[in-house]
């Protein structure tokens, strides 16, 4: 898990010394040409310009790194723009809930329970106008997942474990997944299915053959599991909306740290019981590490 961390922190570091070495070249061009009409630039000046703020940038983004785990969260937007539109995700979604649907067996209990305090968290979400509709897969395996359009299922097992507060930490973070489109990005993304725009493009109205055909691609990507595939960037911007929309609803956001702590006990005890979902990455340790920090930052007692 830390060397996961490492990694990442690596990966980061090198994309900001990629900008920064474009932001020294083009501020010392332009510092150049500035200076081209008035007095010739020395060399020595040129080269302490671009280590002064060289270092000052790197220095600033490892901190920021160190610091805030959250830190290129906190101003993104979120729309459809270079996706399918918002009709043609719920359209998408639809079908994938049908192939869902054929998949496992939806259970009816608990979900007046899981459907209200979803809502709550979805309606307090930075997507608050999209239609979310709730689903509970009847499952021993502890997991959870969300698909384009607002369609989110949990298992039996994981709304028995959880208590409200715990259950709006895990579906918010669903929501969360739902605002920032991974599943739509990953899914327009994909290699098999990168005629899907397309199809969508060419036709309004869905029927006959483009029906059959999404149908067919609706089944393939509900098949792969990849709805429930996400990187490790994408979990850690599902916590933070989700923490920040589960406080937002009224619940108290401890509940995601609770709900951690439940998950590592599970792994200890029978690890086969949790869904890939939380055997995947990040590890349970850092979530909890993030999700603590950012709950003191909301009180105000962290910077
Ligand atoms: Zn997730």
């Amino acid at each position: 898990m830390l060397r996961l961390r490492f990694d990442r922190r690596k990966a980061l570091h090198a994309a900001f010394a990629l900008v920064l070495f474009f932001v020294s070249f083009s501020s010392a061009t332009a510092q150049k040409k500035s200076q081209e009409k008035s007095e010739p630039l020395t060399f020595g000046s040129t080269v302490s310009t671009i280590w002064t703020l060289g270092t000052s940038t790197f220095d600033e983004a490892s901190r920021l790194l160190e610091s805030d785990p959250y830190w290129q969260f906190r101003n993104a937007h979120y729309s459809n723009e270079g996706l399918l539109s918002e009709r043609d995700e719920a359209r998408l979604g639809y079908q994938l809930n049908v192939e869902v649907a054929k998949k496992y067996k939806f259970s009816t209990e608990g979900l007046e329970r899981v459907n209200r305090i979803g809502q709550r968290v979805a309606r307090a979400s930075l997507r608050p106008n999209l239609s979310y509709q709730f689903h509970i897969i009847r499952d021993k395996e502890i997991n959870a997942f969300s698909g384009p359009g607002g369609h989110i299922y949990v298992t039996s097992a994981l709304v028995n474990l959880a208590n409200d507060d715990e259950l709006a930490s895990v579906l918010s973070h669903e929501v969360g997944h739902v605002v920032a489109r991974h599943s739509l990005k990953t899914i327009q993304q994909s290699q098999t299915l990168g005629g899907l725009a397309s199809l969508f493009g060419s036709i309004t109205g869905i029927a006959g053959d483009a029906a059959q055909e999404l149908g067919t691609a609706a089944a393939e990507i509900v098949a792969s599991g990849l709805l429930a595939v996400h990187n490790r960037e994408e979990e850690r911007e599902a916590d933070f909306l989700g923490v920040h929309a589960v406080a937002k609803a009224g619940f108290n956001p401890q509940g995601m740290l609770t709900m951690f702590q439940k998950i590592q006990k599970v792994s200890e005890s029978d690890h086969d019981l949790l869904g890939e979902i939380f055997a995947d990455h990040p590890g349970v340790e850092e979530r909890i590490e993030n999700t603590r920090y950012e709950i003191n930052r909301m009180r105000g007692t962290q910077k």
